[in-house]
C-alpha cells in the first residue's frame, strides 16, 4: 500500500482548508531502520538551577511548592496578560490595523521529577495531568472574557523548549486564534452542508482504509493524517463525538492518558531519543457560542526526519509556495505501527 502514491501530488486539508505538496519519489531509497545517534535523555531527577523543580525559586523570585504531582502558576514572563491595556493613538492609515488584546498564560508542570516526560511517565500519573489540564480549561472558560484555551507542550530544545522538566503551557484569549479560528470555519461548513461532523466522518473513512491509523483504544485512535506535514506528524483523536475536555466520562480520561503514553513511547522509540515535538489540543472556543461542529483533538507536530538529529525544515518552496512532505503519510503511519510500546529507557 505505500507503493500506491510514489508520485508527486497534493493533498487536501479538510480541516485547515489548505493543499499539502507530496513528493515521495525523492525518497526511494530503502528505509535503513538505522538510528545515527542515540540521544539519552537526561538522568537528573532534581536540577536546583531549574525554575520548575519542587522547592526551587523562580527568576521572578516566587518560589515553587513542594509539589508532589502536578502544579501549575501563571507565566513569570507571559507573552499576554489579562489587564486590557489603554487603546493608542488610531493609525492614520486603514492598512496599519492593531487591537490591544488580553490573556493569560500558565505554565503547568506534568510532574516532580525532572528527568521525566509523557513517554516515561505512567498512565496513572498522566491521568493526573489530564485531570489537571480538565481543571484549568473548566477553571479558564469560567472566566467571560476569556474566548479560547489553547493547552501545548513544546518539548525538546530542537523545538525551543528551554528546560527539560516536563511541563506544558496553557494561553488562554480574549480571541480564538487563527488556527482553530479556521477549524471553526471549515467543522461549520462541513456540518452544515452534510449533517455530519468533520471528523467524525473523517475518522470513519480512516478507520475503513487502516492506511494510516496507528492505534486505537476504546476511546481515541491515533492516525498520521492524510494530509500530514511534518514527516511523522499524528492527529490523536476522540472516538466519540465531543468538544472538549470536560466532556469527557472518567474511562475516556483513562483511555486518554494510555493512547498519550503510547504514541509518545513509539515517537521515542523510533529514533531512539527523547523525540521533540510541539503538541497541543484543540477544542471548542469558550465564547459562549454553541459549538456542536467541534470534535476534540491533539495535534503532535515533531520536526525529525531521519534521525535523532536530522530534522525537517519549513524553509524555501514551504515558506514561498506550500507545506511539502517526502515520505508518504502511509510509510510513517507503517514505521509508528512498528516502533514499540516498551520504552527503549525504562524507569527502574
Ligand atoms: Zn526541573
Ligand atoms: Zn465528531
Ligand atoms: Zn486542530
Amino acid at each position: 500500500m505505500e507503493n500506491k502514491w510514489q508520485y508527486p501530488h497534493r493533498r487536501w486539508n479538510p480541516l485547515r482548508q489548505a493543499w499539502v505538496l507530496v513528493s515521495p519519489h525523492r525518497t526511494q531509497r530503502p528505509w535503513q531502520g538505522e538510528v545515527a545517534q542515540t540521544a539519552i535523555p537526561s538522568a537528573v531527577t532534581y536540577d536546583p538551577q531549574c525554575y520548575l523543580c519542587p522547592g526551587n525559586t523562580r527568576a521572578g523570585g516566587a518560589v515553587n511548592p513542594s509539589y508532589e504531582t502536578v502544579f501549575s502558576f501563571v507565566n513569570d514572563y507571559a507573552a499576554l496578560l489579562p489587564e486590557l491595556p489603554a487603546a493608542s493613538e488610531a493609525p492614520a492609515s486603514p492598512l496599519l490595523v492593531a487591537e490591544a488584546v488580553r490573556g493569560l498564560c500558565k505554565v503547568l508542570c506534568f510532574h516532580p521529577d525532572h528527568s521525566l516526560t509523557l513517554a516515561r511517565m505512567t498512565q496513572s500519573e498522566i491521568r493526573t495531568v489530564v485531570d489537571a489540564w480538565t481543571h484549568e480549561f473548566q477553571e479558564l472558560s469560567a472566566l467571560d472574557w476569556i474566548e479560547y484555551v489553547q493547552i501545548f507542550e513544546n518539548r525538546g530544545a530542537m523545538m525551543g523548549a528551554s528546560n527539560p522538566h516536563p511541563h506544558g503551557q496553557i494561553w488562554s484569549t480574549g480571541f480564538v486564534p487563527d488556527e482553530p479560528a479556521a477549524e471553526t470555519v471549515a467543522q461549520r461548513a462541513h456540518l452544515d452542508s452534510t449533517g455530519h461532523c468533520l471528523l467524525c466522518d473523517y475518522l470513519a473513512a480512516e478507520q475503513s482504509s487502516a492506511e494510516r491509523i496507528i492505534f486505537e483504544n476504546e476511546h481515541f485512535a491515533a492516525v498520521v493524517p492524510w494530509w500530514a506535514t511534518w514527516p511523522y506528524e499524528v492527529l490523536l483523536l476522540s472516538r466519540r463525538h465531543a468538544g472538549s475536555l470536560p466532556e469527557f466520562s472518567s474511562a475516556e480520561r483513562d483511555s486518554f492518558a494510555n493512547a498519550l503514553n503510547r504514541l509518545t513511547t513509539r515517537f521515542d522509540n523510533l529514533f531512539h531519543t527523547s523525540f521533540p515535538y510541539t503538541m497541543g489540543f484543540h477544542q471548542s472556543p469558550t465564547d459562549g457560542k454553541p459549538h456542536e461542529e467541534w470534535h476534540f483533538h491533539a495535534h503532535f507536530y515533531p520536526p525529525l526526519l531521519r534521525s535523532a538529529t536530522v530534522r525537517k525544515f519549513m524553509v524555501g518552496f514551504e515558506m514561498l509556495g506550500m507545506p511539502q512532505r517526502d515520505i508518504t503519510p502511509e510509510a510513517a503511519a507503517n514505521r509508528l505501527r512498528d516502533s514499540s510500546e516498551l520504552h527503549f529507557w525504562p524507569r527502574t
